[in-house]
């Protein structure tokens, strides 16, 4: 039998910071294979972002196919604290991935073994990346691109990711908004400040940019999202002396946006803007995803009686927080994303309670359950 937490333990013990895997998908194969599942493990990429490990493990036959996904990268451990030495610490599951997600993929193995002892009919798949926290370029997008030419399609899937938001099983989310990072920079004339007539101070017009970046208003939100927004997160002009105007002015900007905006509209804007109020500045565009829902259906509803099953409590439906490779995945097909309790992921201290993590087994049992219409055997 598998246990979740001792399965969890073996892939924390894992240093896998994107893009190495660090031996965690390893594991996993193995696990996978003992239950019966045919492992694909397909490497997309090359230095420095690649080569990323890749796995794709399937078992079963036909229709309704369903798929686990997820991610063994980790982002880096920060200081003061043994992140790859997993421990257990007063009830809680402590090391780097423990929330994110090495957490929900032994639970995701310990769901599967029980319901392929226990006989299905259809197939159960996962389909797992080692870059999720780095670019996601060699990742779940190849990946699935990988799966569809040799016709492994799934019809639903569900993503680990920690989105649960105290209490496991709280928070499913049913899409994300979209990101998009820009850098701008302005370039100007250094001068004497006493001379400005002589000099051109790109920091006067940087301002004026931004200014006007952050005073539109997007829109009022959408039925499932909240308004779009603008964060500037940078602003450096690096210049010691007080008493000259600086040759350049760069800063970096984010917007969250709702599925009333799109990328492309948007990275136009900031053009338009730019152009008008700084028309020597460069810009550089990148939009991380965009927009997506899975409108409230059979898969979230489905989800979220598995969720009362185990808890009896009523999951809230989501698309707030950041991007998730459930961006890739809703092209194939419906996605909804729950995992654990994401309070720490990505900090010093990572930690799940350990209950927590049966509790999550209990309730992709409890999915897999009702996806494949057994009889429930998770509380028996
Ligand atoms: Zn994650």
């Amino acid at each position: 039998m598998i246990d979740a937490l001792d399965l969890a333990c073996r892939l924390i013990a894992c240093p896998s910071v994107t893009p190495a895997d660090a031996g965690a998908q390893d594991v996993l194969a193995e696990a996978l294979a003992g239950i019966g599942f045919a492992v694909h493990r397909p490497t997309f990429g090359e230095p420095p972002d690649g080569p990323v490990a890749n796995l794709f493990a399937t078992i079963g036959n036909g229709a309704p196919h369903f798929a686990f996904a997820g991610h063994t990268d980790v982002v880096p451990p920060g200081e003061g604290w043994d992140a790859f030495a997993p421990r257990i610490d007063d009830g809680w599951l402590v090391g780097r991935g423990a929330a994110d997600m090495k957490g929900a993929i032994a639970a995701f193995v310990a769901a599967a073994e029980r319901v392929v002892r226990g006989g299905f009919a259809g197939t159960l798949s996962l389909i797992i990346t080692g870059d999720e926290e780095g670019p996601a370029t060699f990742g779940t997008a190849p990946l699935l691109d990988w799966m569809a030419a040799r016709g492994h399609r799934p019809d639903l899937c569900v993503v680990g990711e920690p989105t649960s938001a105290t209490v496991v099983g709280d928070t499913v989310k049913i899409g994300r908004r979209g990101s998009l990072n820009a850098w701008i920079e302005v370039p100007g004339t250094q001068g004497h400040v006493a001379y400005p007539d002589r000099a051109d101070n790109p920091v006067t017009r940087l301002v004026r940019v931004l200014a006007r970046l952050k005073d539109r208003v997007f829109d009022a939100g959408s039925e499932w999202f909240q308004p779009s927004n603008l964060e500037v997160t940078d602003i450096a002009v690096g210049n010691p002396a007080a008493n000259v105007i600086p040759a350049k002015a760069s800063a970096r900007v984010n917007i969250r946006f709702n599925d009333r905006q799109r990328g492309a509209d948007l990275e136009a804007w900031l053009r338009e803007v730019i152009a008008a109020e700084a028309p020597a500045a460069t810009i550089a565009v990148r939009i991380s995803g965009e927009a997506f829902l899975t409108e409230p259906g059979t898969l979230s509803a489905t989800v979220a009686a598995a969720v009362r099953a185990v808890t009896g409590r009523d999951p809230d439906l989501s698309t707030t927080g950041g991007t998730s490779d459930a961006r890739f995945i809703r092209a194939v097909c419906p996605v909804v994303e729950l995992g654990l309790v994401g309070a720490t992921m990505h900090q010093v201290g990572e930690a799940v309670r350990v209950d927590d993590l049966a509790t999550l087994t209990d309730i992709y049992i409890e999915v897999l359950t009702r996806v494949f219409n057994l009889v429930s055997t998770s509380r028996a």
